[in-house]
Formats: structure tokens, C-alpha cells, sequence
């Protein structure tokens, strides 16, 4: 029975992380400067609270400086800017990044606006965006989640240029710019949404599928066509009594189906996931060599 190659995200995020603290290290030694990022959070939802630990684990781990900002859920918005001011006035930080979702009162778009596009390591300002939209433009950063995706298929030597890709949602976090960069790559892409009709059908066409849905085994197996390489975003807690915590996360993909029918897949967990943390750590490095014109 044939069954498809693993992409492995949780060892190409190491490889990626070890190659940026080698980068690190050898801006430290020739110029004295490591990257600084700085995160904010407000309010006290408890998955956010995980992202943001895990982001200053990750820093630590690579000797990039991290500053953390927390603020109450009833904090002003006015609040939050004059937060990122300071961080876009402060030349040891050169990442910005503000956890999403913002608490229900605030204007993400203002928030986000504030950034400068030189800190905007998680490419959500809409500069960036359309910059990365655009034909002979280019974004000061690509959000990390996204590139990520890319930067396996590239990995994996997973020929995009021509190639037919689906992506399924159009987040702006996700979804959207994963088409941007796909059509950058020269693939001609499809985007398929909660409104697309025979969204099947369009998944069946594709030699690339990129799922940021968030909704647990919805592409079933008989979605994919046979060799298509799968990227799964998803991630998606289901009940499992099994599981010491009571559940456990799957992806978009019916993994067990769709890697009989792939030529390639991600796991969820240990796919996607490693990932964007990975490609964080990543866009910061950038910033501080750019900013410190240190290649
Ligand atoms: P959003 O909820 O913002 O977007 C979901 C998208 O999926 C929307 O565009 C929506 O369409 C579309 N959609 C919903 N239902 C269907 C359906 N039945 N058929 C087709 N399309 C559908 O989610 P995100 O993009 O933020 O995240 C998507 C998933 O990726 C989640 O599981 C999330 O946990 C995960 N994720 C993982 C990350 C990581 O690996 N580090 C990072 C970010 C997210 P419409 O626009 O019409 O509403």
C-alpha cells in the first residue's frame, strides 16, 4: 500500500533554529549586537499566554533578547500604541509583534497599523501584506506561519514553479498570504473558502494543498488527488478520553486517509506548528542584520 513521505516540521524548525543562533553568534562576535524582540499581550486567554511563553522559550534558546509586554484585558487601545511606540523607537528591539486576537473593544487594524513596517516581523501590517501582494514588490517581512508552509515544500525539493495549488481558507494570518506566496513561486492557485461551492471537486485538481480551516479531518482522502503533496495548518483539538488532558489536535486533513493518497504530508502535531516559531525567530534575525546592515 503506497503511502506518502512525512514532512517532518519539527526537524526542519531545529535545523532552522540552529542555523539562526550560528548567525546570532556570529553577529554577537563581530559587531556586539544581538536581535531584541519585543511581544505584547493583552488580556488573559490562556492559549495566547502559551504562544507567548513558547516565543520566549524559543528566543532563549537561540540568544535572541526578549521583551515582554502584558497588559490587562480592559487596557485602552491608546495604551497598546504607546507600547509599540516606544518598542518602534528602541533600537535594541528590531521585532515587533502584538498576540492576536486582541481583546473584543479594540481595532486590531489601528493596533496593527502602528507597527513600523521595519519591526513587522509577523507581516500583518497591510503594507507588508501589499507589498507581498503585488508584482515587483517586495514585503520587509512574509508572516511566519505561511512562510513556513513554503520554506518545507522548499526543504522537501517539492517543485512549486506551474504546479496547481489549493489553498483552503483565506485568514489574514494565514490563508491569504499563503496564496500570495504560492503565486509568487509561479504555482497558479485557487483559494477556497466557507462560501466556495464543490470545494471537493477544487481540492481534487491540486498538486499542492495548503488547509488553514479549523475544522478537524474535513479534507477526507477522496479530497486529494493521487500524488499531491498536503500541508496541513490546521490545528485542532478533539475530544479523546484516551488523552491525559481529555483531547488531542488534529489537522484540517484526514491525515490517516489522505497520507495513502499523497505523494507528501504534515503531521499534526510536529508539522506546521514547529514551524512558525521557527520562522519568527528567523524574521527577527533578519530585521536586526537589516537595521544593523550586518550581512
Ligand atoms: P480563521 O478562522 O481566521 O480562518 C478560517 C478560514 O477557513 C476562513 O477563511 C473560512 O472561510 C475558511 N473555512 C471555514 N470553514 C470552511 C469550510 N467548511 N470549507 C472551506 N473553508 C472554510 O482561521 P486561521 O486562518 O487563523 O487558522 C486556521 C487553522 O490554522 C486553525 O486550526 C488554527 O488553529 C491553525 N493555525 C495554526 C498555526 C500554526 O501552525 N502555527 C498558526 C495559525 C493558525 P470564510 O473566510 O468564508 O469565513
Amino acid at each position: 500500500e503506497a503511502s506518502a513521505t512525512i514532512i517532518d516540521g519539527k526537524r526542519v524548525a531545529k535545523d532552522i533554529r540552529e542555523e539562526v543562533a550560528v548567525e546570532i553568534s556570529r553577529m554577537k562576535d563581530k559587531i556586539g549586537i544581538v536581535p531584541g524582540l519585543a511581544v505584547i499581550l493583552v488580556g488573559d486567554r490562556k492559549d495566547s499566554a502559551t504562544y507567548v511563553r513558547n516565543k520566549k522559550k524559543a528566543c532563549d534558546s537561540v540568544g535572541i533578547n526578549s521583551y515582554e509586554v502584558r497588559l490587562a484585558e480592559d487596557s485602552t487601545e491608546e495604551e497598546v500604541v504607546n507600547h509599540i511606540s516606544k518598542f518602534n523607537d528602541d533600537p535594541s528591539v528590531h521585532g515587533i509583534l502584538v498576540q492576536l486576537p486582541l481583546p473584543r473593544h479594540m481595532d486590531e487594524e489601528k493596533i496593527l497599523d502602528a507597527v513600523c513596517i521595519e519591526k513587522d516581523v509577523d507581516g500583518f501590517h497591510p503594507e507588508n501584506m501589499g507589498r507581498l501582494a503585488m508584482r515587483g514588490r517586495e514585503p520587509s517581512f512574509v508572516p511566519c506561519t505561511p512562510k513556513g508552509c513554503i520554506e518545507l515544500l522548499h526543504r522537501y525539493d517539492i517543485p512549486i514553479k506551474g504546479k496547481r495549488a489549493v489553498v483552503i481558507g483565506r485568514s489574514n494570518i494565514v490563508g491569504t498570504p499563503a496564496a500570495f506566496l504560492l503565486q509568487r513561486e509561479d504555482a497558479t492557485v485557487t483559494v477556497v473558502h466557507s462560501r466556495t461551492e464543490n470545494a471537493e471537486e477544487i481540492t481534487r485538481e491540486a498538486d499542492i494543498i495548503i488547509s488553514a480551516v479549523g475544522q478537524p479531518n474535513m479534507v477526507r482522502g477522496s479530497w486529494v488527488k493521487p500524488g499531491a503533496v498536503i500541508i496541513d495548518v490546521g490545528i485542532n483539538p478533539v475530544e479523546d478520553p484516551d488523552c491525559t488532558r481529555g483531547y488531542r489536535l488534529v489537522g484540517d486533513i484526514c491525515y490517516e486517509e489522505a497520507r495513502k493518497v499523497a505523494s507528501a504530508i504534515t503531521p499534526v502535531p510536529g508539522g506546521v506548528g514547529p514551524m512558525t516559531i521557527a520562522m519568527l525567530l528567523s524574521n527577527t534575525l533578519l530585521s536586526a542584520k537589516r537595521i544593523h546592515n550586518f550581512s
